[in-house]
């Protein structure tokens, strides 16, 4: 298969995937270049969840790019007021007087000129001119910097500007017509599925024919980004799941953190009673919850905190791996991060199981 074809088939995929999976967002549905621009400047360093509220209301108060510009300080930052970084919010209106006064109250439809507007970055600059005007330009942001250094197996710095250089120009030969899908496809698909913390879902990626980080199994070393000191901090819930003297165990992806060891259930973010009830169903029916004391784990790139739980079944109709104390101890290979939840599944498992200590 030659390059061009290859760049064809994963454009073609992404496409397709977007078109049937992308979030309804309100600023998708009239994708207007005030439209654009304003989500684009919301979502900067905030979460789509938390901006659609406000997108809602800032669009409905202010309508226009007219209205913007005339738009009383004091109204704008309470219109803001919560979003923070409210350098964006005066930044767009200085930008709003200025496409007033040069571009007869309309966001340029050129790239450059756009760039050079007051708050408008090269990211911002591709979005609204991709998005808007269909014209043939990348948005590239974290999530595709994260996207494509995993699709090329590239081992180069993002954080660095020749990095982002070198990426505008390869990516810039994937653009299809349909430039604004695209570069939003891209951006979905870094958001959604080949996420920044932990085993991106590669089963589920549409494009994983065309990874190279895939097939070469290093997803989790890529992106390199040297700048980036801080350790990512992840939340997750450990649920010790016993019936019959026997626990629940999970093997880990082949490839990856911790790959091919056994863990407990192990889910994503810090789940409560009800969560944790509602994912148990699927096992047999629930006698006993005990909420035990956290855990910590610390690896190189990223601090696990763990919030653990121990339940017991009265009833089971599930058919995965069940361990007993002996397996447990002696046949199946626990990831040192579950260390202490190892401990007390073999004191439950032995009959030693001590509320007082371990419990919360
Ligand atoms: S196959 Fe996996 S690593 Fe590659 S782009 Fe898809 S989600 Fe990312």
């Amino acid at each position: 298969m030659t390059k061009k074809t290859k760049q064809t088939e994963l454009t073609a995929k992404l496409l397709i995937w977007y078109d049937e999976n992308k979030r309804m967002l309100p600023w998708r549905i009239n994708p207007t270049p005030y439209a654009v621009w304003v989500s684009e400047i919301m979502l900067q360093q905030t979460r789509i969840e938390a901006v659609i509220t406000y997108y809602e209301r800032f669009i409905k108060e202010l309508k226009t790019l007219a209205d913007l510009a005339q738009c009383d300080d004091d109204r704008l930052m309470k219109l803001w007021e919560g979003l923070g970084y409210y350098h964006r919010a005066r930044n767009m209106k200085r930008c709003a007087i200025e496409c007033m006064e040069k571009y007869g109250g309309t966001l340029p439809a050129d790239f450059t000129a756009l760039r050079s507007l007051p708050g408008i970055g090269e990211y911002t600059a591709g979005a609204i001119a991709s998005i808007a005007y269909d014209l043939p330009e990348c948005a590239i942001d974290g999530n595709v910097l994260r996207v494509f250094s995993r699709v090329l197996c590239s081992d180069a710095d993002i954080s660095l500007t020749a990095t982002k250089k070198q990426f505008r120009s390869i990516i810039s030969e994937y653009l299809p017509k349909r430039s604004g899908a695209f570069n939003q496809a891209l951006m979905e698909l870094g958001e959604r599925i080949c996420i920044p913390n932990g085993m991106p879902h590669c089963e589920k990626c549409p494009i994983q024919a065309e990874c190279l980080a895939y097939e070469n199994g290093c997803q989790l070393m890529l992106p390199v980004n040297q700048k980036k000191k801080s350790r990512s901090l992840e939340e997750h819930t450990v649920l010790i799941l016993i019936h019959d003297q026997k626990v629940h165990l999970t093997k880990r992806p082949a490839s990856g953190l911790l790959a091919n060891l056994y863990q407990f259930d192990f889910l994503d973010g810090c789940c409560d009673e009800a969560a944790i009830g509602k994912y148990i169903e699927s096992y047999g029916t629930l006698q006993s919850l005990i909420p035990l004391k956290d855990a910590h784990h610390i690896f190189t790139h990223k601090e696990w905190h763990m919030h653990g739980w121990l339940a017991v079944l009265e009833t089971r109709q599930d058919d995965g791996l069940w361990a007993d104390r002996e397996a447990l101890v002696h046949t199946y290979a626990i990831a040192s991060a579950f260390i202490k939840y190892k401990e007390i599944c073999i004191s439950f498992l032995t009959g030693g199981y001590d509320n007082e200590s371990t419990a919360l």
